[in-house]
């Protein structure tokens, strides 16, 4: 059984119940990470997941509400004895910083540490970044202040289809990566240059023609965020949800 793990659900400003945005797809016998923050260990051994099953790492973009995890992640790893590789995807842009921040620690210092591969992924609309036993995953540039990339996710047992826009304006290549998903996940952090307003995710839905729409990114701050899902559904007419952390959602 393949499902999603919602990791975190916040904006850039986190709170005690809602980590920054990132999610986990979970496989059989491993699992895929997308995007890194936080205490990244002590997240997935919260989630029920084993990092040694950890054999995929996406990043969407390099903004620290995405990626500041990573280093930590490396480290932890290789304290515990990992010995077998990691693949790391991600725009170039995105991978480029990712080995400032890891020399910055200058991690070619720390002895018997594990391989890290860097898979550059292409600025191309439906790129097929990755695929696994069960899984296809592309992915395509979108609209937010820095390189971006969004996902869709095919299931080859069952051909459902889930899709993340990450951060991202609406743009045509958000509804690409969405015709006729079973499942969006939608940022909702608000209107704003390179972002997007949950009855904007609900437009987006609605056009991809999704089945059904997930809003995450979202302020936690904000006393009306269990409001957002209504501000959807004005726009999008399959069943809306308001994403949370640990939340799992099957595909
Ligand atoms: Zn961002």
């Amino acid at each position: 059984m393949t499902k999603i793990i919602i990791l975190g659900s916040a904006n850039s400003i986190a709170d005690a119940q809602h980590e920054n945005t990132h999610l986990a797809i979970q496989e059989d016998k491993a699992f895929i990470l997308v995007d890194c923050v936080g205490t990244p260990i002590v997240r997935l051994e919260q989630a029920g997941l084993d990092f040694n099953q950890l054999h995929n790492l996406i990043l969407t973009h390099s903004h620290p509400d995405h990626i500041s995890g990573v280093p930590l992640l490396l480290m932890n790893m290789w304290l515990l004895g990992r010995k077998h590789p990691l693949n790391i995807f991600g725009l170039k842009e995105t991978l480029a910083l990712i080995q400032n921040l890891m020399d910055a620690y200058e991690w070619s210092k720390w002895p018997n540490f594990f391989s890290v591969n860097f898979c550059v992924l292409p600025a191309e609309k439906m790129s097929l970044a990755l695929e696994t036993d069960e899984l296809r995953i592309f992915t395509s540039p979108v609209k937010h202040l820095l390189p971006t990339l969004g996902l869709r996710v095919e299931s080859k047992r069952n051909q459902k289809i889930f899709a993340y826009s990450c951060d991202t304006e609406p743009c045509p290549a958000v509804e690409e990566l969405a015709a006729d998903a079973n499942i969006l996940i939608h940022e909702a952090t608000g209107e704003a240059l390179g972002h997007s307003s949950a009855r904007q995710a609900g437009e987006v839905a609605q056009r991809a023609k999704a089945n059904s729409l997930y809003l995450i990114h979202y302020n936690p701050r904000d006393e009306n965020y269990h409001k957002l899902p209504q501000q959807a559904q004005e726009s999008f007419q399959g069943p809306v949800t308001l994403a949370e952390d640990f939340m799992e959602i099957e595909i």
